[in-house]
């Protein structure tokens, strides 16, 4: 599991359904959703 920060909660939460994804400038992320609020959420791993 991996944590990142939901914007609605305003904290650090477990990302839910979380997928690996490669955005535009190279850097990998996982996109998910907040268990609670079901915002969507990201966090950026690194370079890919
Ligand atoms: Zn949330």
């Amino acid at each position: 599991m991996t944590e990142g920060r939901c914007m609605k909660c305003k904290m650090s939460v477990q990302i839910k359904d979380g997928k690996e994804t490669v955005m535009k400038n190279g850097m990998k992320a996982m996109k998910g959703v907040c268990p609670k609020c079901g915002t969507k959420v990201f966090r950026i791993l690194g370079k890919a």
